[in-house]
């Protein structure tokens, strides 16, 4: 059996080393642009570059190596007609469960607003949020959406949670569909948005459907830039109606240098890392769906091209 390997960071020799300890029975080449591959049973990429495609023709499966697939759908009718799979959790909910919770800890008991009294050497206690002015509501209740819920709802926050199609949660107010989402953002003091960017949610926060937050809420973007409009974003922020954003992921990567979010105080900016693949972990998943999909065995995490997730 022969796996292509693709990195887009060039860091390929660990991933060799993991896949020979977890699957020996393949042999993994890395992708060369020019050089030539004899065919492969099986793909793991993550962003391919165009030129890649081609050596996709004959492969059974291609298998990223994160949650997402808009880096991948984005060729269409390119791709082969083989299932293309993606991680499921393999470590990252846990790491979604700690960026989140961190971040809301820090409005709910004002740490952002302490750490600039601390500057100024300030020293005055702030009143309290109350809790029941605190509701989160997590957009996309999916793998990672529900390890953030999970994580949340021990605090005793009012948790609310936006899904494409209709779920019964204990101690969650669940609202489905886009009729819904009025509602939801409504009745949500911090936003966190933990979907997948398909045609359905790109710009999905633009500068309308932000304003139904109320006055002083805050937005956690952990999904992808693609999901926001930023200069309205922006707008939002500086006018106070957003009191504060955390932003892992951004329509462009790395942030460039002249971004105005970097000139924002009430932006906190971290470089695309709330959930990171855990590489061994990530490979003894996909070993383990190599090794199904040989037997004739279903598998998990199975994209569905027409949903975009
Ligand atoms: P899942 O596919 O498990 O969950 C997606 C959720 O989003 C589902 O609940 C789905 O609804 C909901 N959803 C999709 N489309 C819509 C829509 N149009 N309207 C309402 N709800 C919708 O994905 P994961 O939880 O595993 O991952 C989510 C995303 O997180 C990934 O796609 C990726 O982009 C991002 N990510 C970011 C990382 C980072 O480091 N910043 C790391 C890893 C992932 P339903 O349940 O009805 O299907």
């Amino acid at each position: 059996m022969r796996i292509l390997l693709h990195r887009a960071d060039g860091v390929t020799e660990p991933w060799v080393r993991d896949f020979a300890e977890l699957l020996p029975e393949a042999e993994v080449v890395v992708w060369q642009e020019g050089a030539s591959i004899a065919p492969c049973d099986y793909a793991v990429l993550w962003m391919p570059p165009e030129a890649l495609l081609a050596e996709l023709a004959q492969v059974k499966a291609i298998f990223l190596t994160g949650a997402g697939a808009d880096a991948i759908l984005k060729y269409g009718d390119a791709l082969p007609p083989v299932p293309i799979i993606r991680l499921g959790d393999a470590g990252m909910a846990i790491q979604m469960a700690e960026y989140v919770t961190y971040f809301v800890l820090r409005y709910f008991r004002r740490f952002d607003d302490y750490e600039q009294q601390a500057r100024s050497g300030t020293w005055a206690q702030l009143a309290q949020h109350r809790k029941e002015d605190f509701s989160i509501g997590v957009m996309g209740m999916g793998v990672l959406g529900m390890g953030v819920i999970d994580a949340l709802l021990p605090f005793g926050f009012p948790v609310r949670g936006w899904s494409r199609s209709p779920k019964q949660v204990d101690g969650v107010q669940c609202f489905s569909g886009a009729e819904s989402l009025g509602e939801f953002l409504s009745g949500t003091r911090v936003l966190v948005c933990m979907l997948p960017l398909t045609p359905d949610t790109h710009n999905l926060l633009d500068r309308a459907r932000l304003s139904l937050l109320p006055q002083g809420a805050y937005l956690i973007n952990v999904a992808r830039g693609g999901h926001v409009a930023e200069p309205d974003l922006l707008a939002l922020v500086r006018s106070g109606h957003i009191a504060g954003a955390a932003l892992d992921v951004f329509s462009e990567e790395p942030l460039p240098a002249a971004h105005p979010f970097w000139d924002e105080p009430r932006i906190g900016i971290t470089p695309h890392i709330s959930a990171l693949t855990i590489r061994t972990e990530s490979i003894r998943q996909m070993a383990g769906k190599i090794r199904a999909l040989e037997n004739g065995e279903p598998v998990a995490d199975v994209v569905d091209r027409t949903r975009g997730y």
